[in-house]
């Protein structure tokens, strides 16, 4: 018989409130991608986010991909993005065919606006007429400075998109993370902060943008009695029942925030490992710290996971992946590579005990 329960990364955090929740959607009948729930979950998602409108969809992945077709994200667009991301960043522009620049990230986890000024001065000195995008990832739930961001995008005439799918409740100096760019994208995996076990937004200040990616994500119908279309859509809204499921997850998000901020703090206290991110503004999602050497990296992945416990590297760099090579351009990336060689995700899900941790902290040290 096992002695411990096996310790996965980031588990849901979910009990009866969200089954109740779950049943009142069920009662109001509204078994499909609309009803109540999901316009109350919209209109608390953009309360949270301090922007004007919030789209429900499927999945971070269909926010991110609606946004790429509001933004005509073709062969003619170069889309600037952060190396150390997850593929969902990149994945849709990529597809569509868009020139991709990978961009360094610095030690606060965000793309390196020094090195992003420079891609952006390069490839407009090469590319006269192509759109740019920019997107910006809040790494681990650590909001980026929109500000700096802002002033780029401004300048160098690119759309700005903050793809905010694992920093949920995150702020950067009072400010809601998701309230960057010209759009921000959610996501509610999962084994994201708070989940409606699949599940996306886009956030946005533009009524236009946020009417269009709805109308997009129900096959861009038009209100005629019978089904007209002028444009092609999509199938990406969200289901009444998860929305239900994130209206009680929204309810315990400060709490879930205030767990894993005393999680992260835990570790912080306990282990003799390095941080690798110095800035402040995040939701601590994941928390995440850095072994001396790869070596020690996969030693400690290893010992944990002979211990029933469930750890992560870092992402692994884009233009590392073999889908992309000689696919892609970078500026610089030592950054990104350091930390996917020596980093490591730590259980940081919001059920944790004291004990679980102890013999977290206790297993790492001696290794
Ligand atoms: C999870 C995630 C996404 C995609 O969200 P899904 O809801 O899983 O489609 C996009 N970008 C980043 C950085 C993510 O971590």
């Amino acid at each position: 018989m096992k002695s411990h329960d096996r310790i996965f990364l980031s588990p849901p955090y979910v009990d009866k409130d969200e089954l109740e929740m779950i049943s009142r959607a069920f009662a109001s009948k509204y078994i499909a991608p609309c009803g109540p729930q999901v316009d109350e979950f919209e209109r608390r998602l953009a309360k949270l986010t301090e922007r004007k409108y919030a789209v429900a969809l499927s999945s971070g992945s269909a926010a991110i991909d609606l946004l790429m077709e509001e933004f005509k994200v073709d062969e003619d667009t170069v889309v600037f993005a952060p190396t150390l991301t997850f593929i969902a960043t990149i994945a849709s522009a990529y597809r569509r065919g868009a020139k991709i620049v990978l961009v360094d990230s610095d030690l606060s986890g965000c793309i390196d606006s020094a090195v992003l000024e420079r891609a952006l001065e390069t490839e407009r000195a090469e590319n006269k007429v192509g759109r740019f995008v920019i997107l910006t990832v809040d790494l681990y739930g650590k909001a980026c400075d929109a500000e700096a961001i802002g002033a780029l995008a401004k300048r160098y005439n690119a759309v700005y998109i903050s793809d905010s799918a694992e920093a949920v409740g995150a702020t950067y100096a009072g400010v809601s993370s998701a309230k960057a760019g010209d759009a921000a994208v959610l996501s509610f995996n999962g084994n994201k902060i708070i989940t409606t076990s699949g599940g996306g937004a886009i956030v946005t200040d533009s009524k236009g943008i946020a009417e269009r990616a709805r109308k997009r994500s129900q096959q861009s119908r038009e209100t005629k009695l019978w089904y007209e279309h002028k444009e092609v859509g999509y199938n990406y809204r969200l289901s009444n029942i998860l929305a239900a499921l994130g209206l009680a997850q929204l309810d315990k998000l400060d709490s879930i925030l205030k767990k894993r901020a005393k999680i992260k703090a835990y570790y912080r206290a306990h282990l003799k490992m390095e941080e690798p991110f110095e800035e402040p503004g995040e939701n601590n999602w994941l928390s995440v710290f850095l072994a001396d050497s790869r070596a020690k990296r996969d030693r400690i992945i290893e010992v944990l996971a002979d211990n029933d416990i469930e750890t992560r590297p870092v992402w692994k760099p884009m233009h590392l992946q073999p889908v992309f090579k000689d696919k892609v351009t970078i500026y610089e990336g030592k950054i990104a590579e350091t930390l996917f060689e020596r980093g490591v995700c730590l259980p940081s899900g919001s059920a944790l005990t004291e004990e679980q941790l102890k013999r977290i902290c206790d297993i790492i040290n001696n290794v």
